[in-house]
């Protein structure tokens, strides 16, 4: 349900869910969207007037979130252009060529192209980073799978594809869902959201026994959690 709230001159939209729970939840989202989780016997008014009251620190939260989100400009596919992968900033020299190839070597991600017009050249990087994001990801779901060896899951089978919410899923039958510009984050970030989406699997839902599970494998999971939201905003 979507709710919108005036708060001196500005205009907060917001969608309320009520849940079993015991008190007013809200929850400012990095793409700045606002959710407030009520306790299923709340009333609406009591609920708005609370969340009315939070208001300064719901904008406060906002703001942050728009701080990290340089509006980044459309790409232009050009010379120096920066471009992210795998958490860092890489300069775009483009070499026409007869072959179509991307090396990514300190700091410059050299695209040999046979056709370097700018549709073309976006193209290109696109399925490159699916191909990175397909090999790298597999491997490092190889990697951290062994942590999980006690819980008895099996391997899930591991889907790719651009999704603009959010970074991962996974399904009750076990496949996970990875988002494709994940490959534009950190490392560590990238194993946060793999072992994220492994824990669902032994915990369905972000509940206590969810959160103690993910702390124990990966005790720093807010650090990596932080980093992804601020290194792709
Ligand atoms: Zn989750």
């Amino acid at each position: 349900m979507k709710r919108i709230l005036h708060y001196g001159a500005k205009e907060i939209t917001f969608t309320l869910a009520y849940q079993n729970r015991k008190s007013l939840g809200i929850k400012v989202r990095p793409d700045t969207t606002v959710c407030v989780l009520a306790p299923v016997d709340a009333k609406e008014t009591d609920v708005l007037k609370k969340v009315k009251a939070k208001s300064p620190w719901i904008l406060k939260q906002i703001n942050h979130f728009n701080s990290f989100r340089p509006a980044t400009p459309p790409r232009r596919f050009i010379n120096g252009e920066t471009h992210l992968y795998l958490g860092r900033q890489y300069r775009l020299k483009i070499i026409p060529d007869t072959v179509n190839v991307i090396k990514a070597y300190r700091g410059q991600l050299f695209i040999h192209s046979m056709n370097p017009t700018k549709g073309a050249l976006e193209k290109q990087l696109q399925q490159w980073y699916r191909q990175k994001a397909s090999i790298i990801f597999e491997e490092m779901l190889e990697e951290v799978l062994p942590k999980f060896k006690r819980y008895k899951i099996q391997k899930p089978t591991l889907v790719i594809r651009k999704m603009s919410k959010r970074w991962g899923s996974c399904t009750p039958a076990g496949k996970i869902i990875l988002n494709t510009e994940l490959i534009k984050a950190p490392k560590g970030s990238i194993e946060y959201v793999i072992i994220h989406e492994l824990t669902h699997l032994v915990h369905r839902n972000h509940t206590k026994p969810f959160f103690d599970l993910l702390s124990r494998i990966l005790p720093d999971w807010k650090k990596w959690k932080e980093r992804l939201e601020y290194s792709l905003a």
